[in-house]
């Protein structure tokens, strides 16, 4: 299924896309309408709103506004140097890490999937990174093993956006990567049964049409469960989390001379069997 949060009629709730369709889950009684609610049902819940889709009023797809699939994830992190092609183009400023490198960024920050990307007032260092989104489905806590699997609701696309100079005035990378805007996110969540090759999806990143990144899921240094027993290793992961899971090579800041996004531009990052995100870049106002 794909998992989508949307406007329609000045309402924003949730629905499944289904082609050019969107089965409006406001129309089926009991179902919740809030993303988290409806991945805290866990599987069980997601199997209930498979057998009742049948009911739901479908709306066009092109009739309603696609928000962040999860509006307000309690928390959304992201994994820095996961991938090898990545690690290679910056070689010359970083040491591969020896452990996985988690960053917060606030949740404030998250943004929708088509919604404007914006410039700061304060610097004029702006990346983009596509990446590959984890979306937690269920609370957990010490997760090993094959129970790693029945933590993830589904995937998504995100674009870590990065402001450079922010990023490296310290180690934890908090600020450069949570300005408001800097979480773009979505079209919807795939859930796994539709992603059977997870572990081998291309992953491009486009700058007004032109190609800046061409990677795939495969390149990734850490695989999908290893992430999420080393988070939970720590604290307890909770459904609608978001964990961003690294950007292969072809970021701007890597190239020499560094090439930064400008007002204007437009940056589209699509993951196969996923979807598309793409957002505008605009001066902050
Ligand atoms: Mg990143």
């Amino acid at each position: 299924m794909k998992l989508a949060t949307f406007t329609y009629g000045g309402a924003t709730r949730t629905g499944v896309v289904e082609d050019q369709k969107i089965a409006d889950l406001a129309s089926i009684p009991g179902a919740p309408t809030d993303m988290v609610a409806l991945l805290e049902g866990g599987s069980a819940g997601l199997d209930k709103l498979r057998s009742s889709l049948g009911i739901a009023k479908r709306l066009d797809l092109s009739a309603v506004r696609l928000e962040a699939p999860v509006l307000r994830p309690r928390k959304f992190l992201g994994l820095g140097a996961s991938y090898k092609s990545h690690l290679a183009e910056v070689a010359h400023i970083m040491q591969p890490p020896k452990h996985q490198t988690w960053f917060n960024k606030q949740v404030t920050c998250v943004n929708g999937p088509y919604d404007d990307i914006q410039m700061p007032k304060v610097s004029d260092t702006l990346d983009y990174e596509g990446e590959l989104a984890i979306v937690i489905g269920a609370r957990g806590r010490h997760i090993k093993g094959p129970a790693v699997r029945s933590m993830i609701a589904g995937f998504t696309v995100c674009n870590d956006v990065s402001v450079r100079e922010w990023q490296m005035r310290a180690f934890t990378a908090t600020l450069g990567k949570s300005f408001d805007t800097h979480g773009p996110i979505g079209p919807w969540i795939v859930t796994p049964d539709e992603l059977p090759n997870i572990h081998k999806l291309a992953l491009r990143t486009w700058v007004n049409g032109e190609l800046r990144q061409d990677g795939s899921t495969s390149d990734l240094i850490y695989r999908f469960g290893e992430m999420i027993e080393e988070l939970s290793t720590v604290f307890t992961l909770e459904p609608g989390d978001i964990l961003a899971t690294g950007t292969p090579a072809g970021v701007g800041g890597a190239r020499q001379p560094p090439v930064y996004l400008q007002v204007g531009d437009v940056v589209k990052i699509e993951i196969e069997g996923i979807g598309h995100i793409e957002n505008r870049v605009v001066a902050e106002p």
